[in-house]
C-alpha cells in the first residue's frame, strides 16, 4: 500500500526551490495517498542553529505546508523530534550503513566544506537519519528535489542491506522475504533543481548567505520583482526550442521556474517568449511569481501569528505519526534480537 513521506528542514527562509522541488508535490499527492510531511528539526541541528530562531522556523515550515495547500486533517504534519522512532531507528540503521557509503555523499562534502574535521558527527550521519525518517513509516514514495537523489539511493541500499542481513529473522518473525520496502524518489516536473538567481551553477538554498540568490516564500511583490530583474542572465534572447537552453544555465533556470509555476512545459514557455528579450520575459515571470507566491506568503504570516494553533497541529500530527512508527520500530527491535519490556 503506497505511503508518502517527505521532510523539510527548519534551517532558514523557505524558498522557491523548496516550493517547486518539494512542497508543490506534497499538495498534489495528498489527494491520492496517505502522506506524512515532516519538519525535520533533528536534521537542522546538524549545523549550528540559534535555539529561538529554530523554534520560530519549525512553526514557519509547518505554516508553509498548510499555506501551500497541504490539509493538516487529511495528511500528517509533524516535527521529527516529537516522534522518538526517528532517533531510535537511526541508531539501528547506523549499524547497517557502511562508512564507505557515507563517504560518497556529496551533500556532506559541500556542507562540511574545507574544515571537515570540525563538522559535526550528526552532519556525517544525516543520510542515515533520513533513511530512518522514511523507513520508520515503511514509506514507498518520497517527493524531493533533485539534490536528494543520492540520499534516497542510500536509503534504498540501507533498506536492502537490513532485509538481507536479517532475512532469517525477518522470516522467523513472520514478515516474509523483506521487512522494509524500497522507497522510490519522486523527482518530477520542470524545476526539480532550482538554481541560485546569482549563480547558475549553484542550487537555490536556505543556507546561501545572499538573500538575492533566492525568492523566499514570504517575499513581498517588490522583493520578488527586484530579485527577478536582477537575476543573472546572458545577453542572448531566449531560444525558440528547449535544445537552445543547453549550456545556458541561468536562462534554463528562469524558464524552468516559469514552467513549473505556470504548470506548463518549458517548450510552452519558449513558444510564448522565444526570440524575445529577457526583460519582457522577466516582467511576465515577476507577475506569475507574485500571483502564485503572494497568497502563500500572506497566509504563512497569518498562521505563524498564532503559534498555539500550529503547535496543536504538530502535536496531533506527532500522535498520528507515532501510531504508525511505533509498531514498525517494535518489529525492527524484535528482528534485531532485542528483548521487549
Ligand atoms: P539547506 O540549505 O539548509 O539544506 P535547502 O534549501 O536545501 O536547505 P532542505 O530542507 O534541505 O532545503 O530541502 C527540502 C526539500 O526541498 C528537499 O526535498 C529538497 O530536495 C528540496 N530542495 C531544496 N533546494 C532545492 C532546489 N534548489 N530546487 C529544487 N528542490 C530543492
Ligand atoms: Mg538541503
Amino acid at each position: 500500500q503506497p505511503r508518502v513521506f517527505s521532510g523539510v528542514q527548519p534551517t532558514g527562509n523557505l524558498h522557491l526551490g523548496n516550493y517547486l522541488g518539494a512542497i508543490i508535490k506534497f499538495v498534489a499527492l495528498q489527494h491520492e495517498h496517505e502522506c506524512l510531511y515532516c519538519v525535520v528539526d533533528m536534521h537542522a541541528i546538524t549545523v549550528p542553529q540559534d535555539p529561538q530562531e529554530l523554534t520560530r522556523t519549525i512553526r514557519e515550515v509547518a505554516a508553509a505546508f498548510i499555506a501551500s495547500g497541504v490539509d493538516p486533517k487529511k495528511n500528517i504534519i509533524f516535527n521529527q523530534s516529537q516522534v522518538s522512532a526517528h532517533a531510535e531507528l537511526a541508531w539501528i540503521l547506523n549499524c547497517t550503513a557502511r562508512i564507505g557509503w557515507l563517504n560518497r555523499m556529496t551533500q556532506f562534502k559541500e556542507k562540511a566544506g574545507k574544515d571537515r574535521e570540525n563538522a559535526s558527527v550528526g552532519l556525517y550521519v544525516y543520510p542515515v537519519l533520513m533513511a530512518a525518517d522514511i523507513l520508520a513509516y515503511k514509506a514507498t514514495h518520497v517527493p524531493v528535489g533533485e539534490d536528494q537523489k543520492q540520499h534516497l539511493e542510500l536509503a534504498r541500499d540501507i533498506a536492502q542491506k537490513f532485509n538481507n542481513d536479517f532475512s532469517a529473522s525477518i522470516a522467523r518473525h513472520g514478515y516474509g522475504e523483506a521487512f522494509f520496502p524500497q522507497p522510490e524518489p519522486l523527482i518530477q516536473g520542470a524545476a526539480t533543481r532550482v538554481m541560485s538567481l546569482r549563480d547558475g551553477s549553484k542550487k537555490m538554498s536556505k543556507s546561501d548567505p545572499s538573500d538575492a540568490s533566492r525568492i523566499n516564500l514570504t517575499d513581498d511583490a517588490d522583493a520578488i520583482a527586484a530579485k527577478v530583474r536582477k537575476a543573472k542572465t546572458d545577453p542572448e534572447p531566449l531560444p525558440s526550442e528547449t535544445a537552445g537552453l543547453e549550456a545556458r544555465p541561468e536562462a534554463e533556470n528562469l524558464v524552468g521556474i516559469y514552467a513549473a509555476l505556470g504548470g506548463i512545459s518549458k517548450q510552452d514557455v519558449l513558444n510564448d517568449f522565444g526570440g524575445g528579450q529577457f526583460s519582457a520575459f522577466k516582467n511576465a515571470l515577476v507577475e506569475l511569481a507574485v500571483t502564485k507566491l503572494g497568497p502563500i506568503g500572506a497566509e504563512m504570516k497569518r498562521l505563524v501569528a498564532d503559534p498555539g494553533s500550529i503547535d496543536k497541529i504538530l502535536g496531533d500530527g506527532a500522535e498520528r505519526a507515532d501510531a504508525i512508527a511505533r509498531p514498525n520500530l517494535a518489529a525492527v527491535k524484535d528482528i534485531v534480537g532485542f528483548v521487549r519490556r
